[in-house]
């Protein structure tokens, strides 16, 4: 059968910022996509000033009924991508996001940022006395999103109290804890009867926050980042930013880097561009990759320059423009989160960390069932030997009893045998005196 190309791919609604256009185009999309976004949860739409406005929902391309008599050729199946597109949208994404680091370096004012919520309404901050005492916590707070009708259920793991504390060991273990955890509840409903309902509570990234001060990573950094970094995918994040000039951001970003590669840690890696992406988005992808660690500002205010509203800080001697790639890597951070690489993110903790969490779950339960079955083993060898021992025992009684029984009838025998000579030879001498 001669095939025809089928037609190509109906268009699809506008998926939220993925290559085409500009690298700055790109940026600009992914701007104007989050400040679309809506917080279904939080619906007061105020987020300082940014009106979240909800966008419309997507209209789906309807397929293309093929046409028998025209195009016998057709087959149809051109429109998968849409029905995978309109099945995945139906069911909505989620997203797990950890957020470590120490109290005041900005990790909430970020979240709030990137995400345009208010994650963070009701906390309470604690006291010196309590910090010098307080261990890490984990955190947890859910909040439903919509952007063109895609909705996203994000989840934030923060960790209240990281590295608050003048002993720090337990900081990570909380963090490792938390995420084996979720690992393990996944395998287990994942083995389970009801696989089809599974809540997907994995931890998809951990932001790790690296203090501006200081030249490099500290002990108590590595540390964590050593127990982690096979776990999950960490994302080096250096909070506050604006503290540090051009120069010094890049010579703390070469140390970080040199530190990691000291210790042979491996972070998340960036898959590598297709070939046949355009020119802009492997510019797009190049310039993520030369930003890591990711140097960022958070603010939640929405300020006014030159007339338009920008999300900044206001110092006495200017402003700090959160969102200009000239002030912070935090639009980077959020183009390579949310717009190109969070499906990455998800797929890389199924498939490598998730993985390796399975695979040591299975030879541990597959080494558990061979001791079990060698217990087993040697348990019925030893009560087979002692049942052995028992027979043998009666046997060698019975062997006794047999041996005297067959001595007795010997005897026996031999007093019949006996009686019956004595017996022979008194008639032989009755006999005589008869002759006689
Ligand atoms: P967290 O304890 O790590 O969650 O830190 P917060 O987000 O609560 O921020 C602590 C303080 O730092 C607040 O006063 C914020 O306004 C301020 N802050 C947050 N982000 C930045 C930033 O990027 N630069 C500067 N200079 N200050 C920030």
């Amino acid at each position: 059968m001669k095939h025809q190309p089928p037609p190509p791919p109906l268009p699809l609604s506008q998926p939220p910022l993925m290559g085409g256009g500009t690298a700055a185009g790109g940026v600009a999309n992914a701007i104007s996509s989050l400040n679309g976004i809506s917080n279904v949860n939080n619906n007061n739409n105020s987020n300082n000033g940014i009106e979240a406005a909800k966008c419309r929902p997507p209209i789906y391309p309807k397929p293309k009924t093929p046409s028998f008599d025209k195009d016998r050729d057709y087959i149809g199946f051109a429109t998968l991508p849409e029905q995978v597109h309109r099945k995945s949208v139906k069911r909505g994404f989620e997203f797990t996001l950890m957020v470590v680091g120490e109290s005041g370096l900005g990790k909430s004012t970020l979240i709030n940022s990137l995400f345009l919520g208010d994650l963070y309404k009701n906390r309470q901050m604690p006291n010196v006395e309590e910090r010098i005492e307080k261990t890490t916590k984990v955190e947890k707070k859910t909040m439903d999103i919509e952007e063109r009708g895609v909705r996203l259920r994000l989840t934030v793991v923060d960790t209240p109290g990281f590295g608050d504390a003048i002993n720090c060991e337990d900081s990570w273990r909380v963090c490792t804890q938390y995420i084996d955890e979720q690992f393990r509840q996944y395998f287990t409903d994942e083995s389970g009867l009801n696989r089809r309902n599974i809540q997907d509570n994995r931890v998809h990234c951990c932001l790790y926050f690296v203090p501006p001060w200081g030249h490099s990573l500290r002990q108590m950094d590595l540390d964590l980042i050593r127990r982690l970094h096979r776990k999950v995918n960490i994302v080096l994040v250096i909070g506050k930013a604006d503290c540090l000039n051009k120069q010094e951001v890049r010579k703390l970003k070469e140390r970080i880097l040199q530190d990691l590669e000291d210790n042979h840690i491996q972070l998340y890696q960036f898959p590598e561009c297709d070939s046949d992406e355009d020119d802009d988005f492997k510019q797009q992808d190049r310039e993520l990759k030369a930003s890591i660690p990711f140097a960022v500002v958070g603010s939640n205010t929405i300020l006014e320059v030159a007339g338009k509203k920008v999300r900044g800080r206001q110092y006495p001697w200017g402003v700090v423009n959160v969102e200009d790639p000239e002030h912070s890597d935090f639009i980077k951070l959020r183009t390579f989160l949310i717009s190109t690489h969070m499906q990455d993110l998800k797929d890389t903790t199924q498939d490598v960390h998730y993985e390796n969490f399975r695979a040591q779950c299975i030879s541990q339960i597959s080494q558990h069932a061979l001791r079990e079955r060698g217990k087993l083993k040697r348990d019925s060898i030893s009560s087979t030997n002692g049942f052995d021992a028992a027979i043998s025992e009666t046997d060698r009684l019975l062997l006794q009893k047999d041996e005297e029984i067959r001595r007795m009838q010997d005897m026996l025998t031999q007093m019949q045998e006996k009686l019956k000579q004595t017996h022979m030879m008194e008639m032989k001498k009755n006999d005589s005196v008869i002759d006689v």
